[in-house]
């Protein structure tokens, strides 16, 4: 049998990886356009900030350790250009020789990943220092750019996780940094009486903010020295990032006719096979589906790639619940299942209830960390959590995500056993007090309402 696997980031080379592993004797070659894989992506911001001292630390593999480990034949700089699902054929331009050629295959996983978006007015010229943070060859751009000129101010355009985790670093790396948003809140994706809480973290460590505003003109020719946003103010910048979200890639998949799905990613089975005959797609080119409502989502996370890529390989099923976590600054921020808008959007009634409690004894220095909750009001059926805090929000989340995979309620969070000593937890910990504050609330016992909670935060810590 002959695997071909476009794209080689998280997703591809899971794929070729497991499939490696399920089968000595197949053929599995890899194309892709780019000069680096299996590199992570994750860590970029990272090394921009100055925190990964070397590059190559985000790069450990090459096409020789896959050929010398697994056996798999991975060519770089080679750009797929069709897809004949007929023919069971590719063609495939080799960007060195400059000749195209063409690849049969048994079977074809399409990992071609994502691609950022570019809004206007940035869309309409070209600036040499604009930027996306997509790919290592983005990240070899801006730190020369960084290392070549003068760079003082930095403008990021969105607030989604990368948007973020660029804004810590670069504020780290002692730049001025400045964050223009569109939507009325800091990370649109959890809801505002959560993100209220990254708002005051960013501004404590002295990051500008423009919410609920967008750059709508442009000074400079071929280079931005300065934006106007639509509320009037100026912004001098000498670089710029867009983190405004990504698109999945699905050029190739379309041209074949292979069908998208209603979120503009490709449609696939739980096995990761798509519409069209001994075609794939893994990875952020593909559409999942959520563990808790079934329906079909586009979760472009390295998580998710790295899990489907496992299922194509293997044939396995499983779903995602959109767990995310990231660092910003003192800040943990973590999320997983449905946040309450999503439960609404999904057809439940959620009961919703906020939880502010120490991640270990408060005698051995615990910090409070908020945990806002969410079940379905009939069934009790836990749904979502997001956590905000200093400390121990990255084990809560997780116990949370394999509370939510297994079909838990609200009651049997309480019940868990899990471990305590004070400088780890709580007597009950703060996950246990989230099933029964949630289950109180089933109950119509007095809980904090989401009123409640902005008022003990306005209180507490006034912006
Ligand atoms: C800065 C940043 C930080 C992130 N941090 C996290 C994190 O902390 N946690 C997390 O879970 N996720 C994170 N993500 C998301 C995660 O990186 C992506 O979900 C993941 O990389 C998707 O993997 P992929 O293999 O599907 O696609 P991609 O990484 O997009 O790779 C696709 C590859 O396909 C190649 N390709 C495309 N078309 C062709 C073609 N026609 N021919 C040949 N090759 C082709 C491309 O060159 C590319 O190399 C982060 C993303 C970014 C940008």
């Amino acid at each position: 049998m002959k695997i071909v696997i476009i794209g080689s980031v998280a997703a591809g080379t899971s794929v070729a990886a497991k499939a490696r592993r399920n089968d000595e004797t197949a053929e599995i070659v890899v194309y892709e356009e780019a000069e680096d894989i299996s590199y992570s992506v994750y860590g970029m911001p990272y090394f921009l900030g100055g925190e990964v001292e070397k590059l190559d630390a985000l790069i450990p593999r090459d096409s020789d350790w896959f050929k010398k480990r697994f056996e798999i034949d991975i060519h770089i700089n080679h750009h797929v250009k069709t897809i004949h699902p007929l023919a069971k054929e590719i063609e495939v331009y080799n960007k060195e020789t400059g000749k195209d050629f063409k690849e049969t295959y048994d079977k074809l996983v399409l990992a071609t990943g994502s691609y950022s978006l570019t809004p206007p007015p940035f869309s309409l010229a070209t600036y040499e220092n604009v930027f996306h943070v997509k790919s290592m060859d983005n990240t070899k751009a801006i730190d020369k750019y960084m290392k070549g000129h003068d760079v003082k101010h930095v403008t990021i355009v969105g607030s989604g996780f990368i948007g973020l985790e660029m804004a810590e670093q670069l504020t780290k790396k002692g730049l001025l940094v400045s964050i223009v948003e569109l939507a009325g809140q800091i990370f649109p994706k959890i809801d505002a009486d959560i993100a209220y809480h990254l708002k005051k973290e960013l501004k404590d460590n002295g990051v500008d903010l423009y919410i609920g505003d967008k750059v709508e003109t442009i000074e400079g020719n071929g280079k931005v020295v300065s934006l106007g946003t639509q509320k009037g103010a100026i912004l001098e910048t000498d670089l710029v990032i867009l983190a405004v979200g990504v698109k999945p890639n699905t050029v190739l998949a379309a041209d074949a006719d292979i069908i998208l799905g209603e979120t503009g990613a490709i449609k696939v089975d739980k096995h990761m096979k798509t519409s069209t005959e001994d075609v794939y797609a893994v990875g952020d080119v593909a559409e999942s589906f959520h563990r808790v409502t079934n329906r079909p989502i586009y979760q472009p996370l390295g998580s998710t790639a790295n899990k489907m890529g496992r299922i194509a390989g293997d044939h396995l099923t499983g779903g995602p619940l959109g767990t995310g976590i990231f660092r910003l600054f003192d800040l943990t921020v973590a999320y997983t299942g449905l946040s309450e808008k999503e439960a609404v959007q999904a057809g439940f009634d959620p009961v919703v209830i906020h939880n502010i409690k120490p991640a270990h004894a408060k005698y051995v220095g615990g910090q409070e960390i908020t945990i806002k909750g969410v079940a379905d009001r009939e069934s009790g059926r836990f749904l979502g959590a997001q956590i905000v805090g200093p400390e121990g929000v990255d084990k809560r989340i997780d116990v949370f995500a394999t509370a939510i995979t297994y079909g838990a309620t609200a009651e049997d969070l309480f019940h868990l056993d899990l471990a305590y000593a004070p400088p780890f937890s709580t007597t009950k910990d703060p996950v246990m007090y989230t099933g029964m504050v949630l289950e109180n609330a089933r109950k119509n016992l007095p809980v904090m309402t989401a009123e409640d909670l902005i008022a003990y935060q306005e209180k507490a810590v006034p912006l």
